[in-house]
C-alpha cells in the first residue's frame, strides 16, 4: 500500500494521517474540489437542449 499524498509507504491515502492539501491554493484542509477560491464550475443547462436534428 502507498500513500501518494505522503508518499509513504504502508497507509494508504485514506489512512493518511497528512492533512490533504489544496493542489489550487496549496492550502491544507480542503483539497481542489472545496477550494473556496476557487471559481465554481460552470453551470450546465439542461432545462433547455439544443435543436437537434
Ligand atoms: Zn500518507
Ligand atoms: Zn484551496
Amino acid at each position: 500500500m502507498y500513500s501518494f499524498r505522503c508518499g509513504e509507504e504502508g497507509h494508504g491515502l485514506k489512512d493518511c494521517p497528512v492533512p490533504a492539501k489544496c493542489f489550487y491554493c496549496a492550502q491544507e484542509g480542503h483539497i481542489l474540489r472545496d477550494c473556496p477560491t476557487r471559481p465554481p464550475p460552470p453551470v450546465k443547462s439542461d432545462a433547455a437542449p439544443a435543436a437537434s436534428a
